[in-house]
């Protein structure tokens, strides 16, 4: 199947398929953004994503608060979204590096954690301290823990298309490891161009061999950067082989580490537009999103890299027969 209108049915109702999009931006955006929002407007971010349809959201990361300064509040951070009354639907991620992050995740009261692995030695050594082996000889001990707990959980493998130190990752090697996450037996597993050099031809590659190695039973999602203007190009293709989640952040927020002056994450509404109007249904609603990342980079302080809340959906929504999320 493909997301080209030709293999749709237009008109004929009920759209093919459904994705459902995982809202990044209160982890990995803000994380990577240069003003840090105070844990209430945190929060607000996420109650905006989430009023507009998100049921999915990364809130925050359970990590060395040395190494991440901008994720010390996460115990109260979710300890605030927890007193709410308009999150009950969503469930909230934490991210992890190890099995203390999960239960510190339990602890606080997420729904979910994002256990991460990088695929290269050498990133990993710098990011986590660990070689790639020794992060993935913990994950049997994370998701049992996270299991445990009762939580779902999800592993993503960081620089699955290349890496910003060793450059191109193999094939092969991200088979090897995706297969090692595999029989841990995660809900999912994540692809994450963690540097945003990915083309479409990559994805097909990648998540078609990734399928392969992993077996029916474990979903699969991906992480998309824009950092060389090929996001959007690889969620087409990554919908097309077989990803039923898609990473993204409100606004586009949060730089590529590795090339500062760079876009990195995919904007969720431009996102939510490119879905929509192929006829893969997210349960989105445009006008929230567009409204909320004006609000966003109200927030931040400056522009955001995200063109939907600059161009403005279309046709214009008294106009469209499209059926959408109310909004
Ligand atoms: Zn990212």
């Amino acid at each position: 199947m493909s997301l080209s209108p030709a293999a749709g049915q237009p008109g004929a109702g009920a759209p093919a398929r459904a994705v459902t999009v995982v809202e990044v931006s209160p982890r990995d955006g803000l994380q990577n953004d240069p003003s840090d929002l105070p844990t209430a407007a945190k929060a607000e971010l996420i109650a905006r994503t989430a009023a507009a349809g998100l049921r999915r959201i990364e809130a925050t990361s359970f990590v060395s608060p040395k190494a991440v300064p901008r994720m010390a509040d996460a115990e109260d951070l979710v300890a605030q979204l927890r007193r709410r009354g308009d999150l009950e639907a969503v469930s909230l991620i934490g991210l992890v590096v190890n099995q203390r992050g999960v239960t510190r995740a339990a602890a606080a009261g997420v729904d979910e954690v994002n256990a991460v692995v990088i695929a290269s030695d050498t990133f990993s050594l710098r990011n986590q301290g660990e070689t790639t082996a020794a992060s993935l000889a913990q994950l049997e001990d994370v998701v049992g823990a996270a299991r445990a707990a009762g939580l779902g959980v999800s592993i993503t493998i960081g620089a699955a298309f290349g890496c910003p130190f060793e450059g191109e990752v193999p094939l092969s090697r991200l088979v090897d490891v995706a297969g090692i996450a595999g029989r841990a037996d995660p809900d999912e597993i994540t692809l994450a161009d963690t540097i945003g050099v990915a083309v479409p031809a990559d994805v097909t590659a990648r998540v078609t061999a990734i399928r392969a190695a992993v077996g029916p039973s474990t979903s699969l999602r991906a992480h998309f950067h824009n950092t060389r203007n090929t996001g959007m190009a690889n969620v087409i293709a990554a919908v097309d082989a077989g990803v039923t989640a898609l990473d993204a952040s409100l606004g586009g927020i949060g730089g590529c580490p590795f090339a500062p002056a760079a876009t990195g994450n995919i904007a969720t509404e431009d996102l939510a537009y490119l879905l929509g109007r192929s006829d893969v249904t997210t349960g989105l609603s445009l006008t929230r999103l567009i409204a909320s990342a004006a609000w966003l980079s109200e927030a931040l302080g400056h522009p955001i890299p995200g063109m939907l809340s600059k161009a403005g959906d279309f046709p214009q929504r008294q106009a469209r027969g499209r059926s959408r999320a109310p909004g």
